[in-house]
């Protein structure tokens, strides 16, 4: 099998199953409970702390372990919105490629009352900034945007805009949904009051993440009840899938990674360039702007993504069309406010790498692409 969609899910580590399993056995108390079986169990917490900080490259702040970004993301967008008693002086910013779990939660607040912005983006994918600052007026409250997009790679540089707002409005919380960018690249985000991490795509488990949070802000808390976490997230803390990706943050090497599957998109997208270029558009252009190593996306205008996914898949070679989350959905809009046609966007693959990938396995699946694509353009002659 060749497993190319890790932008939706990676393997965990085998270190990270075992920790689980031993986990799960041996250490099931609860770690509020005041036994010291349970203070043994609350440890967990404080080193899954530690270590997703120490990737982070920040020790100053405070984390709320949540099920996934997509909690993260609302805890942090509503949790600002509703500190305010009314909600048409809430005003938020955002971009017009962000996951679904940020868009909508802006969606939602703006049906509740709140004034919002939507800042475009260039054909390369890149969020223009001074649309960001010029919409900020004296009642922004939130700029929430994203480090790595989803479906295309592009890396927005979250230092620079960031350091640029908090320079002028310091007031303006920021939250960057560092997804696809956590344990994949060298972070600076110094500047950002709220984090979003999902472990599941670092080779972590799944149904658990984090909200990194400067020490001294304040959100409203989206689950109520026995007041753990500090009130910020209620419900009995899950210590084994936390700990689970603590161990994934020790385990990564953020440098290693990036060489190996650099190697590896790069030799993929050669190979496109010069083999299928004659019905191949790359939207993944690391030449024109940041792109993360881990993803491509490829659009072959005429043909649908959807029928080369499933021929891949007769050979075991797992591709995504666009997002995995909004796979069932017909496009998310990341790619159409890039200026991509209809028809650009029906024939778009998303190849999604990890460093459990090969450079084997690169020349395998390019192999069974221009089969599979050269099939499909004689059976429209
Ligand atoms: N943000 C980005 C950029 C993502 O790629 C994803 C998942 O694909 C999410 C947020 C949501 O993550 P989760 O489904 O783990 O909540």
């Amino acid at each position: 099998m060749i497993y190319f969609d890790n932008a939706a899910s990676t393997k965990p580590y085998d270190e990270v199953t075992d920790y689980l399993y031993d986990y799960m056995k041996n250490s099931y108390a609860n770690p509020s409970s005041l036994h010291k079986f349970g203070f043994e169990c609350a440890k967990t917490l404080k080193y899954a702390e530690q270590e997703v900080l120490k990737l982070a490259g920040l020790n100053d702040r405070t984390v709320i372990f949540t099920s996934g970004a997509t909690e993260s993301a609302n805890l942090c967008i509503k949790g600002t919105a509703e500190k305010y008693d009314d909600i048409r002086k809430v005003h938020i910013i955002t971009s017009a490629i962000e996951h679904p779990c940020v868009a909508q939660t802006v969606e939602y607040l703006k049906r509740k009352g709140a004034t919002t912005t939507i800042v475009g983006v260039d054909s390369c994918g890149i969020i223009d900034t001074d649309e960001i600052i010029s919409s900020i007026n004296s009642d922004t409250k939130l700029i929430s945007i994203m480090l790595v997009n989803n479906e295309t790679g592009v890396i927005q540089d979250i230092p620079g805009l960031f350091k640029r707002i908090k320079s002028e409005y310091p007031n303006v919380m920021l939250h960057v949904d560092a997804v696809q960018g956590f344990a994949k690249l060298n972070l600076d985000l110094k500047d950002a009051d709220f984090i979003t991490i999902s472990a599941h795509k670092f080779h972590g488990p799944k149904g658990v993440g984090a909200l990194i949070c400067k020490k001294n802000t304040t959100l409203i808390p989206q689950m109520l009840g026995g007041g753990q976490q500090n009130n910020n997230r209620s419900g009995t803390i899950n210590t084994p899938l936390i700990g689970a990706m603590g161990k994934a943050c020790e385990i990564a090497d953020v440098s290693k990674y990036q060489t190996y599957v650099t190697e590896m998109r790069d030799n993929i997208i050669k190979r496109i360039h010069r083999e299928l270029s004659e019905y191949a558009t790359i939207n993944t252009k690391p030449e024109s702007a940041q792109f993360s190593s881990h993803i491509i996306s490829v659009s072959f205008p005429g043909l649908k993504g959807e029928v080369l996914l499933h021929m891949l898949e007769q050979k075991n070679i797992f591709i995504s069309t666009s997002s995995a989350c909004s796979s069932h959905k017909k496009h998310t809009g990341v790619l159409s406010s890039m200026g991509i046609s209809k028809e650009m966007i029906d024939g778009t693959i998303r190849i999604s790498l990890s460093e459990f990938n090969t450079v084997d396995e690169t020349n395998i699946f390019v192999d069974e692409l221009k089969q599979a694509v050269n099939t499909l353009i004689s059976m429209r002659r």
